[in-house]
């Protein structure tokens, strides 16, 4: 096949104590999965149904070692969310809950980097939340540890620091709608396909960073992942 212009490129994601790698096709994210983060968001926890947005595969940025992600631009509130990210191996839609693990390739520490005041303006005008979160390098992801050498992690802490300060630290064990629900909600509305992520919500204490700021997430099992904020 002859393509008019070079294709951009494929973004992939370490797998760890392998070789391979796993090839990013769409990012998907669960809104205020956590109910002390609604809270703090000014929603009211109740068990709505989960809802979703996207980012591009191009927002994933291989956090794999220490990695710089540039400060962006229009926003004066550039926020951290430490999330629990889920790899998608099989694809399918209408995924009962009780089968749902059976999709999941693994699990890594994923940082949605969010312009809060982008994001909140849209929010409250009634708009779409795109400028807010689907920009480039604002999803930081560590390596995957697969499902078949781990297990599928139902509870485990949760934690991000900046600067060596705590910011956010739950547990996984607390997301309001788990793993299994998202992804059997989430294929009902879209085919899931292989190599799809889910990006799974984030706890309470988001806050902002600034250019210099170094952000230290982590999921016990999961590793730790060191991302600095540098200048635009
Ligand atoms: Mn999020």
């Amino acid at each position: 096949m002859k393509l008019a212009l070079e294709a951009p490129a494929l973004n992939t994601l370490a797998v760890n104590g392998r070789e391979e790698r796993f090839p990013v096709n769409r990012v998907y994210c669960v809104g205020r999965n956590y109910a002390a983060h609604a809270r703090e968001m000014g929603k009211d926890p109740d068990r709505e149904p989960p809802f979703f947005f996207m980012k591009p595969a191009s927002a994933v940025v291989d956090a794999a070692s220490p990695v710089g992600i540039p400060y962006p631009p229009h926003t004066k509130n550039y926020h951290h969310e430490i999330e629990l990210v889920v790899a998608i191996k099989k694809g399918g839609r209408d995924i009962p809950a009780d089968r749902a693990l059976e999709h999941v390739y693994g699990y890594a520490v994923g940082l949605d980097m969010t312009r809060r005041d982008l994001q909140l303006e849209a929010r409250d005008k009634g708009r779409p939340w795109e400028f807010g979160k689907s920009f480039a390098q604002s999803a930081p992801i560590g390596p995957l540890f697969r499902a078949e050498d781990i297990g599928h992690p139902g509870a485990a802490a949760i934690r991000l620091t900046v600067n060596g300060e705590p910011r956010q630290a739950s547990d996984i064990g607390k997301l309001i709608w788990s793993v299994a629900e998202s992804i059997s909600v989430l294929s009902a509305f879209d085919e899931l396909q292989p190599g799809d992520l889910l990006m799974t919500g984030t706890p309470e204490g988001v806050n902002a960073v600034v250019a210099g700021d170094v952000m230290r997430g982590a999921i016990d099992g999961l590793g730790e992942i060191e991302v600095r904020v540098t200048g635009q």
